[in-house]
């Protein structure tokens, strides 16, 4: 090592981040050379992608890089430390040899971890904690100090300190600290082999074995000398600053000010709108001569962001560089492996069994996937291997015996045949899969897992690992496996759970690189562009909670432990993201373009810009008012650079749109006619993009007999009745396990059992007659466990038991509700044969539907009753005059209407007697009172159906029991509505061609409810 032999100090200067701190490196490097090129320096980056801008940056130099290693202190530790590990023949320890040390030393110890050391996240919090703590040597005498806050805490701490302190004393291994340390004692020694002078450039923390490498190399005489980027933000450099102090570094006076940073701020609709507005603007720069390996393009989360992100950029053809969103998991050999463990979680469940399948071979006429999907699910098929076995011999036995039918065409009867063939080849192929998926149930050992998931890999077909990165994937899996199958030398017992999870883990790793680094633009996380020098940069996701993150403290040591130490535990703390933040963008010689989402589009959540955009101190020096805010993707796309054919397009057709006969020409001549109808369409407001869909056939409300409950629906969203009742669209149900009576089922029990109840009564004489319901129920319940798949016997019992106490509320409220009243039909049906009529303008609107019960007084009043015991939504308050008139509370007029029209009657009450999550009321209306009010409402939704006017109506926002709306919350359409439900129905309520949509709501706040 070269040295004088002399101790030196370690010494600090302060560069403004990005060009400038570049330019001073070259003059730092010159200044150590002093004129002699064959002089070594080290320069220590943060990250390597910043080791390459240093290095081309001084490559542009006329002096060059000759004698110039760059690199991260863990490598210069390494390569210091590399004699002695290998002459002690130690090998780095990896994540899994980690967790197979934790596990061997959790079967071997007593207390709090015992009982939970099976669990694969305890394995992780342990892994995790003796990583933490050994970078932090001076915590285990401090875990004896009074300082340290709760007994029980520390008593983990301890554990976990005494199986770190058993595991690293094990010979043969090391890991990056052992690597740091043994470094320093290299170098203290006179031991290390010769590296120069050191230059730290642009730190951003050291952590302490770190800081102790430093200190050494200047103790043994190595010149050391640190280029510290200063912000200008007082608390993002004070963290520096206390770098400095533990370095034992008096740093001198910052300089002057520094300049704020010059920033656009946009606020974009959603993450997608954010990164093709950011990519469309880097394009820009690049079409007006910026080269693309001096442009950047950060984000701070990797989910969503990392995936679009690569997608655009990709999709407009940019050449660039950064982390790969690609895991094993997502290549074909990944996916087989994940879809064979699912087989063993899940009893060879239906629906893994076919993704397995598909897994192994892409869907063609031999490989029918989708046939065996639909097979499968008429059989009944749920899951286990007998199950499958049963089911799909009697497909094949029904399929023959339709082919054997008696005068059937011959067609017909080759159909037949076909599904018995194809029950059968299914059946084989689960056997199959049952047989590969047995050994893993099993193994013994980590090589004969290994030995097993290399068998399905064999299975795989061919054709799907032809391409480069499949190729890629095999051999990344194949290394994978070749370590996995070594930990049978630390743990010759594996649990079964451990070798799953281990599986599970390596296929969710990132195989490689995006582009190589220094290649095209730089695209990644925030610390992936520190030591970057763009000329311009785009950072996304500027949001609440992602910028700045929380600070997450592991399970083992609290804040109050981490306190003061933060940084040295790894922890990313608020600060060190400010300054991460603050040095990227100061870092941008041309030109900075920030971006926040206004929503997340997985949760339709608003979200509110990071402080880091209004705060003076940040000194973007961007004024909220000086925002400018993107509301749409495609508003976006109409005035940007366009990134794809499709957007191009979009945006000719928003040019030529000011000249109509230009633009009529122009479509014309491209066969693109509906284009326009299209541009006209996504306008703001109600348009046939958000529900005016206009008048239609299959909208006559006139020609039809409908359901109350639809006309409801509508009220409430209409959206949600063109989705269900005029296009159809429903969610598929899969004969999956049943785990117990689902809220349909439960209804439907409890409706079957009143109504016999009811019916014995009205043959007698119309008591109450608790022990025929005693009877009734249980033969009931008898029935439905025959007939019906229930679940487990204990989730069965707790249904029948929850079934009891809701009939019981049932029979309170009746013992309550008078005595006056007796049964006198139970669902009563109505409007089958001749429909029961609402006369309003636009014609007679006529409704079908079942009365669940009908009680008659001796004056002759009849009261409507129908029963919830599933949560009506409704509530006392919302089923009155108001209610009625909204549309939202037409069921009970409806019936009311229906039984006095039956069956006559002075007077009728109509009421939801409803029984759910333990308690029993009932409300309701006299007919009498609403009539006009349900004959309007009815009116003005047929007008609305009949003119096609469907807007969104999420309804008001809700966080419980997740963040949604109260209309969406269970609407089975949650996942195919657009994010920004919400701001569409602001746009559209104020349209004026929603008027036959808020008619209504205008009624019913108007005259009725001064009334
Ligand atoms: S998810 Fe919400 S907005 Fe969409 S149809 Fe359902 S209720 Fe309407």
């Amino acid at each position: 090592m070269a040295s004088d032999g002399g101790e030196r100090a370690i010494s600090w200067e302060w560069v403004a981040p990005g060009a400038a701190a570049h330019h001073r490196l070259g003059e730092v490097v010159d200044e150590l050379k002093a004129g002699d090129p064959l002089v070594a320096v080290s320069v220590v980056v943060p990250a390597n992608p910043a080791g390459v801008w240093a290095r081309r940056a001084m490559g542009a130099r006329r002096a060059g890089v000759v004698g110039v290693a760059f690199g991260t202190l863990a490598e210069l530790a390494a390569e210091l430390a590399a004699d002695r590990l290998d002459a002690e023949q130690s090998v780095p320890l990896a994540d899994q040899e980690l967790l197979a040390l934790v596990r061997g030393e959790l079967e071997r110890t007593d207390g709090a971890f015992h009982s939970v050391r099976h669990h694969a996240s305890t394995q992780r919090v342990v892994a995790d904690a003796i990583a933490a703590f050994r970078r932090v040597p001076d915590l285990t005498a401090e875990l004896d100090g009074p300082d340290l806050a709760g007994r029980s805490l520390r008593s983990l701490a301890r554990q976990v300190l005494a199986i770190g302190e058993r595991i690293s004393s094990r010979a043969g291994f090391h890991d990056d600290v052992d690597e740091l340390v043994i470094a320093a004692e290299e170098v203290t020694g006179g031991r290390a082999p010769a590296l120069g002078s050191v230059v730290v450039f642009l730190p951003e923390w050291l952590g302490a074995h770190e800081r102790a490498l430093l200190v050494a190399l200047a103790g043994a005489g190595v010149e050391v000398r640190v280029l510290a980027a200063l912000t200008g933000d007082r608390r993002a450099d004070g963290v520096i600053m206390s770098l400095a102090e533990k370095l034992g570094v008096v740093p001198p006076s910052p300089p002057g000010d520094t300049p704020a940073v010059d920033a656009e701020v946009i606020e974009a609709a959603d993450p997608e709108t954010e990164v093709r507005h950011a990519v469309a603007w880097l394009v820009d720069r690049h079409r007006n001569g910026v080269p693309w390996d001096e442009l950047a393009l950060g984000y701070t989360a990797t989910v969503p962001y990392a995936r679009l992100v690569e997608h655009i950029l990709d999709e407009a053809g940019v050449p660039w560089n950064g982390p790969s969103t690609t895991t094993l998991a997502s290549t074909s050999v990944g996916r087989l492996v994940a879809a064979m463990l699912r087989l063993i979680d899940g009893d060879l469940a239906r629906r893994d069994v076919i993704a397995a399948l598909g897994c192994l071979a892409p869907p063609r006429r031999e490989w029918p996937l989708s046939s065996w999907d639909r097979l499968s699910r008429r059989a009944g098929v749920v899951g286990g291997i007998e199950q499958w076995r049963e089911r799909l011999d009697g497909e094949v036995v029904a399929a023959l015996a339709d082919a054997d039918i008696d005068g059937i065409p011959e067609d017909d009867r080759g159909r037949h045949r076909a599904r018995a063939e194809r029950a059968r080849a299914l059946r084989y192929l689960v056997d199959q899969l049952a047989m590969m998926v047995e050994p893993l149930r099993d193994p013994g050992s980590w090589s004969a897992a290994v030995d097993t998931v290399r068998g399905w890999l064999s299975e795989l077909e061919p054709s799907l690992l032809r391409s480069p990165d499949e190729q890629k994937a095999v051999a990344a899996l194949g290394t994978a496996l070749l370590r996995l199958a070594g930990l049978d030398a630390l743990e010759p017992e594996p649990r079964t759970a451990s070798i799953r999870e281990a599986l599970s883990a390596e296929l969710d790793r990132r195989v490689g690189r995006h582009g190589r680094i220094g290649h095209g633009l730089l695209a990644g996380p925030l610390p992936a562009l520190a030591g970057a020098a763009p000329r311009a940069v785009a950072l996304v996701g500027l949001s609440e909670g992602l910028a700045p993150r929380r600070l997450r403290p592991g399970a083992v040591l609290g804040n109050a432990e981490c306190a003061g130490r933060e940084a040295d535990l790894g922890l990313d703390t608020e600060l060190l993201q400010l300054r991460r933040f603050r040095c990227v963008v100061g870092a941008a010689s041309d030109a900075v373009l920030l971006l926040a989402p206004a929503v997340d589009p997985r949760s339709a959540r608003r979200l509110t810009p990071s402080r880091w955009l209004s705060d003076d101190r940040t000194g973007t020096g961007v004024d909220r008012t000086d925002r400018t805010i993107v509301p749409s993707l495609w508003a976006d796309a109409a005035r940007r650079t366009p990134l794809t054919r499709a957007e191009l397009t979009h945006a000719a057709l928003a040019r030529r749109s000011a000249d109509p006969r230009a633009l009529s020409a122009w479509l014309a001549a491209d066969h693109l006619e509906s284009a326009r109808e299209i541009l006209a369409g996504r306008r703001r407001g109600l348009s046939v993009w958000s529900g005016l869909v206009g008048p239609h056939d299959a909208l006559d409300t006139t020609g039809k007999v409908h359901s109350i409950t639809a006309f409801e629906q509508y009220a409430k969203c209409p959206t949600k009745y063109l989705y269900g009742h005029v296009l159809g669209v429903r969610r598929e149900d899969e004969p999956e396990a049943v785990e117990g009576l689902d809220p349909r089922s439960r209804g439907e029990l409890v409706h079957l059992i009143l109504q016999r109840w009811l019916e014995e009564r009205i043959d007698r004489d119309g008591e109450l007659h608790l022990e025929i319901l005693e009877q009734v129920m249980n033969a009931e319940f008898d029935a439905w466990e025959e007939t019906r798949a229930v679940g487990s016997v204990e989730v069965w019992h707790r249904d029948r038991q929850d079934v009891a106490v809701r009939l019981s509320g049932l029979v309170e409220l009746e013992e309550g509700s008078g005595a006056e009243w007796m049964p006198h039909a139970a669902e009563m049906e109505f409007g089958e044969n001749d429909s029961l009529r609402v006369e309003t303008p636009g014609g007679a609107i006529r409704f079908k539907g079942r009365i669940d019960r009908v009680d008659r007084r001796a004056d002759g009043a009849l009261r409507v009753v129908d029963y919830k015991v599933r949560g009506s939504g409704k509530n006392r308050s919302s089923v009155d005059v108001v209610g009625v008139r909204r549309g939202e509370a037409l069921q009970l007029p409806l019936y009311g209407r229906a039984a006095a029209a039956s069956l006559g009657g002075a007077m009728v009450r109509a009421e939801y007697w409803e029984s759910a999550s333990g308690q029993a009321r009932a409300f309701g209306v006299d007919l009498g009172d609403v009539d006009d009010a349900f004959t309007a409402a009815v009116g003005d939704i047929a007008e609305a159906i009949g003119a096609g006017v469907f807007p969104l109506q999420p309804g008001e926002e809700t966080p419980w029991p997740r963040s949604s709306f109260a209309n969406c919350r269970y609407c089975e359409f949650d996942s195919v509505c657009p994010s920004q439900r919400a701001e569409h129905a602001e746009a559209a309520a104020v349209d004026p061609a929603a008027e036959p949509v808020t008619r209504r709501f205008a009624a019913a706040v108007g005259p009725v409810r001064e009334s």
